[in-house]
């Protein structure tokens, strides 16, 4: 998975043990780091060196120099999403933290909430990658959920109706939510939500319709043609956000275990499965777009003494060092797979012989150049064999047992090369 740049988090809180708890929780996630004051001074202080870019703060209203949330204005001026903690809570207190433009107050009573902040961090932190379709005539009702979304750190696109949100959809595949009213002229929620779901299935995009209050049979007919979920207008902050954040969880799931079924785990290279799923359309493809298909194997020399004298962790780094090689090596039009243990496997994008075999030679020379590093930072050399299939064959299956072919040979021949069979 991609890695990702450390997110810095400020933290105003007085209590050093809260502090503490807080500290502990949120870095628990790997790229949060917190940066914490005491006081209001403090916070001036390290907000005016500009030393971090803060991606929110956690806040406590109620600082011995600072008794009324005066820290809130002060850090919202700064655009710094901000959660609010507290103590206490009534209705005037909530609206009124809530006008200010906070992603969302959390009382400060145990552990349990402590973990929902964590929570909260996380999804401002994705939400930055998603984008968010509002769908509304009313200008007003646009920019009323285009703030709140903001505040949430979404990125946010706007269409007046169906026909535009159609368009934009069109120019911008990244969109994964649509908020979308259902009474609208030239095209409605309704029929907005059929031409969406003939692109984008429920599990690729979330539709979220808004209706007045008292509309229920329009609700489920929306429900019915593939809307994910619906909220009544008028909505409190909370309700808003909490099915927008369900509906969002839903879809990363789905795609996290997408992702885990055509990846193998130990080299984050797609697996076997995927290499037959994905690699039997793509080789229809290249049979009528390439004169030569090129298909490989891949098999590391002598591995099992990398075990026996290692240990099979370090055989395990090995082969995901070797998994780094090839994703870097091999890209977009190729597909390079975990055929299973040392075993990998590809169908390059080449067309001509002559440079898919130099591309391999390239690999081999690259890997037995290359050392593989041991957890005691010991350096470990590791040669690979190849076989090379190129030419004309009816499927994937018979033209990677060609190269199976090719990699006997090789291992035959003595290893660490590559073998050609056309
Ligand atoms: P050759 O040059 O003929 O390929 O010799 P080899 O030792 O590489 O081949 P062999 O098939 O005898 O051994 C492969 C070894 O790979 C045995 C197995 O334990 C090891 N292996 C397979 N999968 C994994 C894995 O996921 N992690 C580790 N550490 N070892 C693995
Ligand atoms: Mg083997
Ligand atoms: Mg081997």
């Amino acid at each position: 998975m991609v890695k990702e740049s450390i997110k810095y988090v400020l933290v105003v809180e007085d209590s050093q043990m809260f502090t503490r708890i807080l500290k502990r929780s949120i870095e628990s996630v790997k790229q949060f780091k917190v940066i914490a004051v005491a006081n209001f001074s403090d916070l001036k202080l390290l907000l005016s060196e500009n030393r971090y870019k803060f991606f929110a703060s956690l806040l406590d209203v109620n600082l011995p120099d600072a008794p009324d949330g005066e820290v809130i204005d002060y850090v919202l001026a700064r655009h710094i999403p901000s959660i609010i903690f507290t103590g206490q809570l009534d209705d005037s207190f909530r609206k009124k933290i809530y006008n200010k433009g906070i992603v969302d107050y959390v009382l400060k009573e145990g552990p349990a909430n402590v973990e929902y902040m964590v929570s909260l961090l996380n999804q401002l932190n994705r939400n930055r990658k998603i984008e968010v379709l509002i769908v509304d005539d009313s200008k007003g009702v646009r920019s009323y959920i285009k703030h709140l979304l903001l505040i949430y750190q979404f990125n946010v696109l706007e269409a007046q109706d169906g026909i535009e949100a159609l368009q934009l959809l069109e120019e911008n595949r990244s969109v994964s939510l649509v908020l979308t009213d259902f009474n609208m002229p030239n095209m409605d929620g309704l029929e907005l939500t059929k031409n969406i779901r003939r692109l984008y299935n429920s599990q690729e995009m979330a539709i979220i319709g808004m209706s007045t209050f008292g509309n229920n049979q329009l609700s489920a007919h929306f429900l019915k043609l593939g809307g994910s979920d619906f909220i009544t207008k008028p909505f409190l902050e909370e309700e808003f956000f909490c099915r927008i954040n369900q509906n969002m969880e839903l879809l990363e799931h789905i795609r996290e275990l997408k992702y885990l079924a055509t990846r193998d785990y130990l080299t984050g290279l797609y697996n076997r499965r995927h290499f037959f799923d994905y690699g039997d359309d793509l080789f229809e493809r290249y049979k009528n777009t390439h004169s030569n298909i090129a298909v490989a194997l891949l098999d590391i020399d002598f591995f099992k003494n990398v075990n026996d004298s290692y240990g099979h962790d370090a055989g395990d780094l090995v082969l995901q060092q070797l998994g780094i090689i090839l994703l870097k090596e091999f890209k977009d039009d190729d597909l390079v797979a975990r055929y299973g243990g040392e075993e990998f496997c590809f169908l390059l994008s080449n067309k001509n012989k002559q440079e898919a075999l130099q591309r391999l030679e390239y690999l081999r020379a690259l890997i037995e150049a290359d050392s593989f590093i041991l957890e005691d930072g010991l350096e470990l050399k590791v040669t690979v064999s190849i076989g090379l299939f190129t030419g004309k064959q009816d499927s994937l299956e018979s033209a990677l047992s060609l190269a199976d072919k090719g990699l006997y040979q090789a291992k035959e021949n003595g290893r660490n090369q590559v073998m050609l069979v056309q």
